[in-house]
């Protein structure tokens, strides 16, 4: 058997669950790779054959490249002057009049052109790639019109071609009503089932779809299932912002419609989590937006388990309610806050978060999927989780290489 490369010496991370071990873990392990694909994983010492590339990992741990299944990185301007505000006592209301607030994005972002949105987007990127991100999920949503939603995903398509990273695009077009329609959210939400979702799906610009449901501050369940209904006619995947702040049955609109996943869902309720699990629908836990907006309802975590529901750990990485380019973070602050165990906060950023995206080439070491790889120097796999605002990353592995 021949092999492209080899990787020697390393403790293993498969996140191939078995019996009383959930990681998956081969201790004195080694990976062989072959055009991109994992070609072999096992014991060192039952290695058919060398390559004509090695590489000794001296001990270090190899997991599957981490993958951030939700992330709002490609956008302008920064709202650390509004977070300035909010602490000297201003209101929404003060923050908005000032100019503040999700608009304000909007505002800053139609002013950006597309290189100006990639070298924005760059530093952010590069941060999460330093921690061992193999596969990112991109948003849109900070248009609200054609022509700004088509530059936001071209920019995060540029952002692969610029840097060793598998990128999805969403298409979140129903991220929030723009100005143009102010108290039309009716009339906006039809703009994007009509217009915009199919002029970006005929560009071939969005690996999904997305949407924000909130009975108060974004769209209600029928304007979003208008949304996913021009979705799935356009042969896209949906996924949903569902039952952030209070419970609007999002995550049983989501199930409904087959989603890859409902996000944040700390108010999801019991018949909306039996409904994701029945229908596969991953629930993507967004810890860093719960931190930062200072929320205290947790998500169900007990009633999630007992229905056997996926779990996924990601950024929400955007200027408004998650400032924080780290996966590694939210891998702490699902434990911390959510009380996730170590092998439940992994899968939430491998295998999990790969089914998020709908991928099931990756987020696993098995032969045949694709050889991504994140390399740490730490001496169990719970450190990953333990630290707060360290970086053990000795590197990556991008489709074997
Ligand atoms: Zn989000």
């Amino acid at each position: 058997m021949t092999f492209d490369r080899v990787w020697l010496d390393a403790n293993l991370c498969t996140m191939v669950a078995r019996e009383g071990d959930p990681l998956g873990v081969i201790e004195d392990g080694a990976i062989a790779a072959r055009d991109g694909h994992i070609a072999w994983v096992g014991r060192r010492a039952d290695l058919p054959a060398d390559a004509t590339t090695t590489t000794q990992c001296d001990g270090a741990w190899i997991l599957p490249g981490l993958i951030d299944c939700h992330t709002h990185l490609v956008y302008a301007g920064d709202r650390a002057r509004e977070f300035e505000m909010r602490l000297e006592g201003a209101s929404y209301e003060a923050i908005a009049r000032a100019g503040g607030g999700i608009l304000s994005t909007v505002r800053a972002t139609r002013a950006a052109d597309e290189a100006a949105l990639v070298a924005a987007a760059l530093p952010r990127l590069d941060l999460l790639l330093a921690e061992g991100v193999t596969t990112i999920e991109v948003k849109s949503g900070y248009g609200l019109e054609l022509e700004t939603e088509r530059r936001m995903l071209r920019a995060a398509r540029r952002l692969a071609g610029l840097r060793p990273v598998s990128l999805q695009t969403s298409l979140l077009a129903a991220h929030a009503v723009p100005p143009e329609f102010a108290g039309d959210a009716d009339g906006y939400a039809r703009h994007v089932a009509e217009d915009i979702l199919p002029a970006i799906a005929a560009e071939g610009l969005a690996d999904a779809v997305d949407g924000f449901t909130d009975s108060v501050i974004g769209f209600d369940l029928a304007q979003t299932r208008l949304v996913f209904e021009a979705a799935r006619r356009a042969g896209l995947p949906v996924k949903l912002h569902a039952d952030q702040l209070r419970d609007d049955a999002g995550a049983a609109l989501a199930a409904r419609h087959g989603a890859l996943s409902a996000d944040h869902i700390e108010y999801a309720n019991a018949a909306g989590i039996a409904a994701m699990a029945h229908a596969g629908t991953v629930g993507v836990l967004l810890p860093g937006a719960f931190y930062f907006i200072r929320e205290t309802h947790l998500p169900d975590i007990a009633a999630m388990r007992a229905a056997g529901l996926r779990l996924a750990l990601a950024t929400d990485l955007n200027p408004g309610s998650c400032p924080a380019p780290s996966l590694l973070l939210m891998l702490n602050m699902g434990c911390t806050l959510f009380r996730l165990t170590v092998a439940e906060a992994l899968a939430g950023v491998t295998r999990h978060a790969a089914a998020a995206l709908g991928l099931s080439d990756r987020g696993m070491l098995a032969p045949g999927l694709r050889c991504d790889l994140a390399l740490y120097g730490i001496s169990r796999p719970a450190e990953l989780c333990y630290w707060i605002g360290r970086n053990p990353c000795l590197g990556r592995v991008v489709a074997g290489a």
